[in-house]
Formats: structure tokens, sequence, C-alpha cells
């Protein structure tokens, strides 16, 4: 049959929309869509058919256009199973909230709330009262406020305490976070004058004392969350520099990135310095996220002197750095929880996730090994493996928890097969995203809590895997 007599054969969109199915496709996605996707899969199917391929039945159109539709449907912010080992990951949304905090959460997304309103008085009131006391109860600290996250509050306080002015810090702690946080153009940003002190891997007391003047706004300490400098090295530590602004008039602002509002040796972890110790040590101000150790939403925290957190809020861009009621009531009930240490860790996510023992999380993978290699249909060889998990987001980059995974390796070594994989594994209803280590593709479990949910989503893997078979994916 010639091209031009095949093309004829195509129903029209027009006939297409008549049928049963696409009734039912427009009764979900809308008319407008249904037609669009419906034109697009003839388009495309003009093309294919010039090219000699037959004229499918009208039912396969119409099912290659709901094919379409619900791959256009699908969010890309998909909800997936972070199996990289590193439990807090920034790019895969950093700390799991409580069952508690997705309550408030979800309440606050349903109804009115009394963001800003004193239910005492029937008067206006301020959204940072709802935080207020349990913050200072749980820090120590004497004011409270909260912004977007922590980098906005960084700069918050930079512009509010420093703008025209100068903000002292060692050049051991001019740091880069990732992206495009790096503390002197946040500084610039802000407004204020960078003054560094110190070199790279020395900074002394002198320093500083050298650098105040007239025109001095801060003294900042940056925790060095990401990287060590080791060897032949010495900072000034903040109880040491507290001292020293006091002495000159000047705040000191500590902005300890992650911290903690628990000592993290009481679970078997390494220490972080708390906000507390922070304050304690003498801090003016403290900053720290809401989204890394703590275990909350994103959010920056601004702790410490009372005067100083005033002077920050009269700042008219905490108003463009604010947060919604629904991270405050999610960070209200996260909050909540550090008033029971006791449960904590069975209640936080994150602190979970952290305190699994190797033990636990070795007798899963015993358990998933066979799982998964006869999802996998012999093509990989799975081994159960000891493996080291981070905490992640800068907190402790040093200190490694024993964890224990799956390792993944092609039965037929070759690198693409791999890379295949870990597509494949992207491209399941929840995707798993694990690490390549040396030729296998490493699934760190400590960050596997629904089991029958890993399993029922890992059965669907092999239909989608092009290296193990010569399947296309459908
Ligand atoms: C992570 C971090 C920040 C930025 O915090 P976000 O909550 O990601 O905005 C700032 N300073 C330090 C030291 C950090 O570790």
């Amino acid at each position: 049959m010639d091209s031009n007599a095949s093309l004829r054969r195509i129903p029209s969109v027009d006939q297409l929309l008549t049928s049963a199915s696409a009734g039912a496709a427009v009764e979900r996605f809308g008319r407008p869509a249904v037609t669009e996707a419906l034109r697009a899969t003839v388009a495309d199917l003009r093309n294919e058919v010039r090219e000699g391929r037959n004229v499918p039945a009208p039912e396969n159109i119409m099912a290659a256009a709901l094919a379409r539709l619900d791959a256009d449907d699908q969010s890309t912010l998909r909800p997936l199973f972070n199996l990289t080992g590193t439990v807090l990951h920034t790019n895969l949304g950093r700390a799991l909230l409580a069952q508690a905090a997705i309550e408030a959460a979800t309440a606050a997304m349903r109804e009115a709330v009394a963001l800003e309103f004193d239910l005492e008085s029937g008067k206006r009131g301020e959204r940072d009262d709802h935080l207020r006391t349990l913050i200072c109860e749980l820090t120590g600290a004497e004011d409270a406020t909260i912004v977007n996250n922590n980098a906005a509050a960084v700069l918050l306080v930079l512009n509010s305490l420093a703008s025209g002015k100068e903000a002292i810090v060692s050049r051991g702690e001019l740091i880069e976070i990732g992206g495009a946080f790096r503390m002197p153009d946040i500084m610039a940003r802000a407004g204020a004058r960078l003054v560094e002190v110190g070199t790279t891997n020395r900074t002394h007391a002198r320093d500083y004392h050298d650098a105040i003047g007239p025109d001095t706004g801060l003294i900042l300490k940056v925790h060095t969350s990401n990287y060590r400098i080791e060897g032949f090295t010495k900072e000034v530590g903040a109880r040491e520099l507290a001292g020293i602004a006091r002495g000159k008039g000047v705040p000191l602002v500590n902005d300890l990135g992650s911290g903690t509002l628990t000592d993290l040796t009481r679970f078997g972890l390494a220490h972080e310095p708390t906000v507390r110790e922070a304050i304690k040590e003498g801090a003016g101000i403290v900053t720290f996220s809401g989204d890394k150790l703590l275990g909350g939403p994103q959010a920056g925290f601004i702790v410490g002197r009372k005067t100083l957190v005033e002077t920050i809020n009269k700042n008219p861009m905490k108003r463009a750095l604010r947060v919604d009621k629904i991270r405050l009531a999610a960070l209200i009930a996260t909050l909540q929880l550090y008033r029971d240490p006791d449960r904590l860790s069975e209640r936080l996510p994150t602190l979970r996730l952290l305190t699994r023992s190797q033990a636990d999380i070795d007798a899963q993978a015993q358990r998933l090994a066979p799982v998964v290699e006869r999802a996998l249909k012999g093509a990989f060889r799975v081994s159960v493996i000891a493996c080291e998990s981070q905490i992640g987001s800068g907190a402790l980059p040093l200190s490694t928890i024993p964890s224990a995974g799956l390792s993944l390796t092609p039965i037929e070594s070759s690198g693409r097969v791999l890379a295949e994989l870990a597509a494949a594994l992207r491209r399941l209803p929840m995707p798993v995203i694990g690490r390549v280590e040396r030729g296998s593709l490493v699934l760190d479990l400590r960050c596997l809590e629904d089991e029958a949910g890993f399993v029922a989503n890992f059965a669907g893997v092999h239909p989608l895997f092009k290296g193990g078979s010569d399947d296309e994916p459908s």
C-alpha cells in the first residue's frame, strides 16, 4: 500500500474523540488536554506511517495518547527512595517531617489559623509569637525570629547589623556552602564590607583585636560545616571571641549552619555544637537551619539577644524573607517534640534514621537481597555489604555512621549496564536513588522504612530495564 493511502486510513482527532475511552480520558484530564494529546499522537503517527509503519487500530492510537497524558500528568517533584546513604540530602529535600509536623501543617493548609492574631486579646499578633517561647526554652536565648532558610537568616542579620559597616571574619571561615552561597558574596549583597583576618589555617585573637575599629558592625563566626582544616591550625573559639567582641561593644554572630537543639552524643553520634552551647558561649546572635539536623521544614532561625533581634525585626527585608503558616505550623510541632528527649529519636525521622543500628539495617539487607536479585532476572549479582552513611547538609562532614546495604554488580561487567540500571531505578513509579561505587550500584538501606512499599515498587524494574533484555520500555 502506498503511504498516501495509508495516511488516509489514520482516523481524525474528531473521530478518535468520539470513542468511549476518549470520553473517560476527558473526564480525567479535561477536553483541551485530551485533544492536544490526540493531535500530537496523530502527528507523530503520520510521520511514522510515511516511513513505512502500518496504521495501528484506533484503540492503540488512543492508548498511545493516554500514555502521553499520563506522563504529562506526573509531577517531576516525585517522592522517591533515598538510598544514597546521605540522610539529609540537600538535592533530595533534606529532613523528612515528623508525623505531628505533617498533621499540623495539613491542618494549617486546610483552615484559617491565628497567624498574626492574638486569641487572648483579640488584637493583632505577631507571627514570631508562636515560636518565640519554645525556641527560647530550647536554646536559652532571649529572643528569636524565623525566616525562609539559614541563608536568608545570615543575609538578614548581616544587612541589619552591618550594612555600610565592616564585618570581620577569619580567612579560615570564608566558606562556600554549595550552589551560590558564598560568604563573601552574601556579605556584599548584605551591604557589609568584608574584613578578612588571619590566614587560611591560623587566626589569632590579636588578629580580631587589631581589626576592630569604629566602622566595625559585627564579628562573624561561621561553622565550617562542610570541610575541615587539619594540621598546623589555630582558630579563636566562640567563647574567647565573644569576650573580645563584648570588650569592644560589637556583637558576635555565630552561623552554626546545621546546629542542633540536642546533644547528639546522647544518641551515639559525634558531637555537633548545639545552639544552647553557642548562646552560652556569649554569641549575640546564632543562626541555624530548620531542615538540617533539627529535622523540620526549611527555615532559618535567628536567636539571641533581645535588642539585636528587635533591630533585625525592624529591617523591611524581614517581610520579604518570612515564613508562611504551613511551615510555621510544622516548625512548632517539630520543636515541641524536643520537649520529650526520651522519645525524640523515635518520633523525629531525622534522628530515627541517623540512630538506626547497623545490625537492624543489615537484617533488612539480608531480607531484601534475594528479592532484588530475582527482580533483576539474573543480570546482576546482589550482595549484602557493610557501608558508611553520612549525615549530610554539612553536619559532621568527616564522621560517618556504620550502615549496611545492597551492592548490585553486573554479571557482565560494563559501565554502561550500570548507568542503565541506575536510569531504570529512576524510572520506577517511586524512583530509587543509590550511588555508583567501584563498578557497583550501592543501595544504602539506612533510610528505607517502608520495606513492603519498596518490594512492591521494585518488582516493576525489569520491564523498565533495557540492559538485561531486548524489551523496550513500553
Ligand atoms: C547550610 C548552611 C547555611 C545555609 O543554610 P540553608 O538552610 O541551606 O539556607 C549557611 N551557613 C552554614 C554554615 C551552613 O552549613
